[in-house]
C-alpha cells in the first residue's frame, strides 16, 4: 500500500470515529431530556374521566383525618449534564414562582383515619409536605406561596383568589399588567373580599367572580392574563382515602377543558346550587392549558414515583377532573394526590420524615422537568 492510500484510510477511520462518538453522545443526551418522559406518556396516554377519590369539586370537601412532624429533606437534585457544561444546574428553579396549596385546614380536616375513630387528619400531612415543598424549592431558587401556612380554615375559593393577587403582582412587575389602575383596584377589591369572606358557598358570596358556570368577563380578564405566565405553577397538595381501602399510591389531578365541561354539565342536572336563581350559567369555556397540564402532571407522577417506588398507583395515575383550586385561575397547575391515607402502608411511609421530604424534592424534580421540557 502506497502512502496516499495509507492516509486516506486514515482519515476514513477517523470519520468514522467522530461520527460514532457524535451519534452516541447525541442519543445519550436525548435519552436524558425527552426519554423518561416519553416512556411514562405511552404507558398512561389515555387518563382521562372520574375515578373518584375524594371531592373538591364545588362547594364539597372531602372528610378524612391525619397527624403529622415536620422535616424537610434538601439534597441537590437533576442529573449532572456530563456532555453539556452549558447548563449549570439541572435543579435550578430560579425564577421561577410556584404556589403551593395546602388542602384542608382548621374546621375542615380532610380525610381521616381511621374512619369511625380519627387519629390522622389530612390537613396535617398537607400542610406539612407544602412546608418541607416550600423549602425544598426555595433552596433551588424558586419564589414560593402558600395559601395557608399553619392549620387554619381557608375556603375553597379564598385559595384561587389568592393566586390572581399574586399573579397581578408578578405581572405588574414584568409590566403586563393589562388593567388601567382602577380597574386593577376593582379587581383586587373584588379578590379580597372573597379571601375576607373565606366561606365556599354560593349563599356567603365567598365565592366572588368565580362564581357560576362556564367563565365570566372578570374572571376571563384575569385568567387571560394568567396563560401569559408561564413561569409561575399552582400546585394543590392532598391525600386521598377510599372506603374499602384498596387503593394506594399517588393519583396528580389536572383539569382540561373537557374535563371541566363534563363535570358542569353533570352539576347541572344534578346540584340544587345550580339551579338558584343568582348562579350564573354561562356558555362552555374553552381555553386552558390542557397539554401544559397534562404534562405537569406526568412530570409529577413520574418523579415522585420514580423516587418513592411504594408510592406507584394502583388506580389511574393521572386523571383529568375538575377541582376548584386548578379550575379558577389561568395558572398550569395540579391537584397532588400523594397517597392514600387508609392504606397502611402508604400511611406508615407518610409518617416518615425522609419520605416526605423525599416527596418535596420529587416535586423539585417534577416541576423543573416540566419547564425543562416546555423549554420556558
Ligand atoms: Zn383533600
Amino acid at each position: 500500500m502506497d502512502d496516499s492510500g495509507f492516509l486516506k484510510k486514515l482519515l476514513l477511520l477517523l470519520l468514522i470515529g467522530v461520527l460514532f462518538l457524535g451519534c452516541l453522545f447525541g442519543g445519550l443526551y436525548y435519552l436524558d431530556k425527552k426519554g423518561k418522559l416519553e416512556s411514562i406518556r405511552n404507558r398512561f396516554s389515555s387518563s382521562r374521566s372520574n375515578q373518584t377519590g375524594t371531592g373538591e369539586y364545588y362547594y364539597g370537601s372531602d372528610k378524612e383525618t391525619t397527624r403529622a412532624t415536620s422535616a424537610p429533606s434538601t439534597e441537590a437534585s437533576g442529573t449532572t449534564a456530563m456532555t453539556e457544561p452549558e447548563i449549570p444546574d439541572e435543579g435550578d428553579l430560579s425564577g421561577y414562582t410556584i404556589i403551593l396549596d395546602p388542602g384542608h385546614g382548621g374546621r375542615d380536616s380532610g380525610c381521616v383515619f381511621p374512619f369511625n375513630n380519627p387519629q390522622y387528619n389530612e390537613c396535617d400531612f398537607t400542610l406539612r409536605i407544602a412546608l418541607a415543598t416550600k423549602e425544598e424549592l426555595e433552596s433551588r431558587g424558586a419564589t414560593v406561596y402558600l395559601t395557608r401556612s399553619d392549620n387554619s380554615w381557608v375556603s375553597l375559593y379564598s385559595r384561587p383568589a389568592q393566586a390572581h393577587l399574586i399573579c397581578m403582582d408578578i405581572a405588574k412587575e414584568m409590566g403586563i399588567l393589562p388593567f388601567t389602575p382602577e380597574r386593577e383596584e376593582e379587581l383586587r377589591a373584588s379578590l379580597q373580599e372573597t379571601i375576607d369572606i373565606n366561606e365556599s358557598t354560593v349563599a356567603s358570596g365567598g365565592m366572588g367572580i368565580m362564581v357560576g358556570s362556564g367563565i365570566g368577563e372578570d374572571l376571563l380578564e384575569l385568567v387571560e392574563m394568567e396563560y401569559q405566565l408561564d413561569q409561575v405553577l399552582f400546585l394543590s397538595l392532598h391525600l386521598n382515602s377510599n372506603e374499602p381501602r384498596n387503593l394506594h399510591g399517588t393519583q396528580i389531578y389536572y383539569v382540561t377543558d373537557e374535563s371541566v365541561i363534563e363535570s358542569e354539565h353533570r352539576q347541572m342536572r344534578e346540584n340544587s346550587e345550580f339551579k338558584r336563581s343568582d348562579f350564573p350559567i354561562r356558555d362552555d369555556y374553552y381555553g386552558r392549558r390542557n397539554e401544559d397540564n397534562e404534562l405537569l402532571a406526568l412530570c409529577l407522577y413520574d418523579n415522585i414515583v420514580g423516587n418513592i417506588p411504594d408510592f406507584a398507583t394502583n388506580a389511574r395515575p393521572t386523571v383529568s377532573d375538575n377541582f376548584a383550586v386548578i379550575r379558577e385561575h389561568g395558572l398550569v397547575g395540579a391537584l397532588i394526590e400523594v397517597a392514600y391515607l387508609s392504606d397502611d402502608n402508604d400511611r406508615e411511609m407518610l409518617l416518615r420524615d425522609d419520605i416526605v421530604g423525599e416527596v418535596a424534592h420529587s416535586i423539585g424534580d417534577g416541576v423543573k422537568m416540566y419547564f425543562t421540557q416546555k423549554g420556558f
